[in-house]
Parts: structure tokens; C-alpha cells; sequence
């Protein structure tokens, strides 16, 4: 039987961690010589207004440094690193190169000669997925002879976990993204990203794990220092591993059960030889997802407020990266507005697929697909649209006022200062090191 390598060590920056995993997992021992590499980080989300979003939410610039140091000792010169961070406004350039420049990328192209790209500044090619549909991914990576993959160790609210193959939703364009948060059950989140690798070039992973957050993706979850890293030159073993030590078994990440049935894999980590750190002294539970109310109608710490008169159902796959911003963005600026006196029967309905409850007075439908679906149901009384695909956060304003929950627009006209606000928590920690994320 095949036994997949996966390496896990301690980070300590003097003993390289980074590349004794490599060593031991053999992560880059089929990098063709001459071969161009695609280095894929992690750097979700990005903002020039405030201190950026960091701790357990984008691959450290020690991690990625030392793998391109790894990769000019094996004599591989072609070398490129590119990412497709979230943009808020279209046609924004400004912010990834804002972003390169921050995290030091332009000092690498420099010191290694090697290229940085924004793939939304390259082309796109479409890629048919089988029963997926097509997606569009960026030429580089398509072309590339080996990408090295390198997820943060952080768990998801939406698919429990996010490694590797969540970080190849990064490389596609923003139709696919919002193709991937599928209506259709069968071909959800969790099967689109199963199929990811699946077309592209040979992976091997590295997972950074120095920081690792619960309750991610982003900057509102909890940030911890914990100092792993992952590697492997298989990506389904890496995230089964990663998955584990998080906390959560393979077989409850529903990407992972997908990909196992696919290449016949098993889930109990029994094909997969764990070299260096184990498991068990390395695994600390992580937290996926913010609690809701026994009947998912409020975050629990806004039902534990006493919150009244509004429901604010817990979001599925189907909502898209764009559209959980504004709710992240409503939900804050919700509980803010509390001042004690009940709203008048209020539900918010999100993502593609949630009903309206018979009997609300009135239905708040975020974004263009919940107005399509719901805009005629009948069991709406009194019906308020936030049209658009992504919705303007504006509107969200004007809906959420024309419902008689009197929210701070500031909140809104805000978005980019919010990283701020949720990373002055982890100032003046010793553990939480500014220098793992410069060059
Ligand atoms: S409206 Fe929202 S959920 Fe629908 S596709 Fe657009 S971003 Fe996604």
C-alpha cells in the first residue's frame, strides 16, 4: 500500500523548520530541474487604510522566504509567487502591490530574482470541472511545472478547516469563486474545492502554522502562536493531517471525505506516514465557527444581549466571500444599534438559498440572489431588497434603516479600518512578532 509522507516540526527560526519538513517529507524532491515553480501564499484580505490583517489569517513572509531560500539551493531559478487577494472596489491594482511591498515579496524579487504577480492583472483560462461546471484559472499557475502550496493552519467557518485545497480558490477568478458557494447541493463548496488540485499542475504543501487562528478565516476570529509546520508532497495528506491538528477529524471536513471517495483514500490517516513532531504533542483543538442561538436565528452573543425583534439566520455554504463581508459589517453594526427596545419582527436572509419565515413582519434579502429567488414569495409581508452582486454596503445601510434598526453608517463607510480595530488586541504580545510577516 502507498504510504503518503507527511513532515511536521517546530518552528524555530534558527533550527529551519521549514526546511527540514521539506527534507523529511521529500515536498520538493519531484520539482522538475529547470522546472518553473508557482508559489501559491495565503494573504486573504488586504487593506492600505490600517494595520493589516495578520495573525493566523495569511502565510508569514518567514515561511515563504525560506522556501524560495530552499528552492535556490535545489537550483531553481524560475520562481514565481501569486496570489488574487479580495478586492473591495474593482480595478483596484493599488492594494496587492501595497500588500507585496508590506509583506516584503519586492525584496525577495530582488534579492532572488524572482517575479510577484497579481493574478488579476494576468489572464484567466477556463477550466472544465466535469459536473462542476467550468472554472477560470490564472495561466501562470496553469503553466507552471510545480506549485508549492502554502496555506495558513486555520480552520474555517464555512468548511471547518481551511489548507491546501481552500487555498486554491485564490488562483480562480471572482465568478468562479461565487460559482463555488453553489445552490446545488450536490456540487456545494466542499465538492468544488475537492476538485481543485485535481486540474492543475504537481503540489506539494507547506503549512504554516506559526500563527494559527480559530473561528477563521480572517482577522475576527482568535489568533494563536503555535509554531507548526506541515509539509508534504501530497495535498490531501497534508490537510488531513492539518485538519487533525486542529482538532477536527478528517471525516467531518466534507472536503476531505469528497477528495478521499475520489482517490480512494482513507480517511483515519492510516495511508500516511507521520515523520518528525507527532501528532498527539502538537494537535490543540480550534474552535470553527462563532456559536448561534439554539434556533441559528442570532450569534449567541448578541441573543446573551438580549437582543429583540430581529433574526439574522446563521449563513451557509452558498454565501460568497463578498457578501459575508456585509454581513460581518450588519451583524456588528446590529448590535451596536441595541438600545434595549425590541425591532419589529425582522428576519435578514443571506447566501442562495434560505426562505423567508411565514409570518415575519418584514424580510430583509441581502445580495442578487436572495432577491431573485425571494423578491415574489408570497410569505413575505414587507418585503426590503440590498440588490447587487457583490451588494453596496450603502444599501445595506438604507435597508437595515428602512426595517427600523438604526445602524451607524460609519460602520459601513468603514470596512477597510476594521482589521484594525480586531488586531490592536494581540499589540504589545510578545508572541505575536511583526518580523515573521518582512522581509
Ligand atoms: S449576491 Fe452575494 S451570494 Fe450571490 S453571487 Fe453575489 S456575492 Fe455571492
Amino acid at each position: 500500500m502507498t504510504r503518503y509522507k507527511v513532515a511536521i516540526t517546530r518552528y524555530a527560526h534558527d533550527a529551519d523548520a521549514v526546511k527540514r519538513a521539506v527534507d523529511l517529507s521529500g515536498a520538493f524532491e519531484k520539482i522538475p530541474r529547470g522546472g518553473k515553480v508557482f508559489i501559491k501564499p495565503n494573504i486573504v484580505f488586504w487593506t492600505k487604510e490600517t494595520v493589516f490583517p495578520k495573525w493566523g489569517v495569511i502565510t508569514t513572509s518567514r515561511v515563504i522566504e525560506e522556501i524560495v531560500s530552499c528552492l535556490k539551493d535545489m537550483g531553481i531559478h524560475h520562481i514565481t509567487i501569486g496570489e488574487g487577494i479580495i478586492r473591495l472596489k474593482h480595478n483596484d491594482s493599488e492594494t496587492s502591490k501595497h500588500a507585496y511591498e508590506q509583506l516584503g515579496y519586492y525584496n525577495l524579487a530582488k534579492r532572488y530574482g524572482i517575479k510577484c504577480i497579481d493574478i488579476f492583472e494576468r489572464p484567466f483560462r477556463k477550466i472544465d470541472m466535469g459536473r462542476g461546471g467550468e472554472l477560470a484559472f490564472n495561466e501562470d499557475i496553469i503553466e507552471s511545472d510545480y506549485i508549492i502550496n502554502v496555506p495558513v493552519l486555520k480552520t474555517h467557518a464555512q468548511t471547518r478547516v481551511s489548507l491546501g485545497m481552500k487555498n486554491f480558490k485564490g488562483i480562480i477568478d471572482i465568478n468562479s469563486r461565487k460559482k463555488c458557494h453553489s445552490a446545488d447541493r450536490e456540487n456545494d463548496l466542499d465538492y468544488m474545492i475537492s476538485l481543485l488540485p485535481d486540474v492543475l499542475p504537481p503540489c506539494a504543501a507547506v503549512i504554516d502554522g506559526i500563527y494559527t487562528i480559530e473561528r477563521g478565516p480572517t482577522f475576527d476570529g482568535k489568533a494563536r502562536r503555535s509554531d507548526i509546520i506541515i509539509a508534504s508532497p501530497d495535498m490531501i495528506s497534508a490537510d488531513m493531517v492539518g485538519a487533525v491538528v486542529l482538532g477536527h477529524e478528517p471525516e467531518q471536513v466534507k472536503y476531505l471525505v469528497y477528495a478521499a471517495e475520489k482517490h480512494n483514500r482513507a480517511l483515519d490517516l492510516s495511508d500516511i506516514e507521520i515523520i518528525g513532531e507527532k501528532i498527539e504533542d502538537v494537535k490543540s483543538y480550534h474552535d470553527y465557527t462563532f456559536p448561534y442561538n439554539e434556533d441559528n436565528t442570532l450569534p449567541a452573543a448578541m441573543d446573551r444581549a438580549g437582543i429583540k425583534g430581529v433574526s439574522y439566520y446563521k449563513f451557509d455554504n452558498t454565501l460568497c466571500t463578498y457578501c459575508s463581508f456585509i454581513t460581518g459589517a450588519m451583524l456588528t453594526s446590529i448590535a451596536f444599534a441595541w438600545k434595549g427596545k425590541a425591532w419589529d419582527d425582522v428576519e435578514v436572509l443571506t447566501g442562495k438559498i434560505m426562505k423567508p419565515l411565514k409570518g415575519k413582519k418584514k424580510t430583509i434579502l441581502l445580495g442578487k440572489c436572495m432577491c431573485s429567488l425571494n423578491r415574489d414569495n408570497p410569505d413575505i409581508n414587507e418585503l426590503i431588497e440590498i440588490k447587487g452582486c457583490p451588494p453596496k454596503p450603502e444599501d445595506a445601510v438604507k435597508a437595515l434603516h428602512r426595517a427600523g434598526i438604526e445602524v451607524d453608517p460609519a460602520i459601513f463607510e468603514n470596512l477597510d479600518k476594521a482589521p484594525g480595530f480586531f488586531m490592536s488586541k494581540y499589540k504589545d504580545k510578545p508572541e505575536f512578532d511583526e518580523s515573521f510577516y518582512r522581509i
